[in-house]
């Protein structure tokens, strides 16, 4: 276990991932909700599309794709 700052609220915390346990939910309601976007539709050019289209902040959205979280992502990086 690692001293980490959390990537989304920049609090410091202990843990093996990225952002701190309040913020880990968020993270899976934005992944959930991405996934079902691109469920329908995964056509999106650039990940700042897919950024605005789903409202999801694309650093987040960034660590997503770096996490491989995204199933059905068909951009090319
Ligand atoms: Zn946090």
């Amino acid at each position: 276990m690692e001293f980490k700052k959390c990537m989304r609220c920049g609090c410091f915390f202990m843990s093996d991932s990225d952002v701190c346990c309040n913020c880990e939910s968020k993270d899976k309601m934005d992944i959930a909700k991405l996934n079902s976007i691109l469920d329908k539709n995964n056509s999106f050019n650039s990940v700042q599309d897919l950024s605005i289209f789903s409202g999801i902040n694309i650093n987040n959205l960034n660590r997503y794709i770096a996490n491989k979280q995204l199933s059905n992502l068909d951009i090319n990086l």
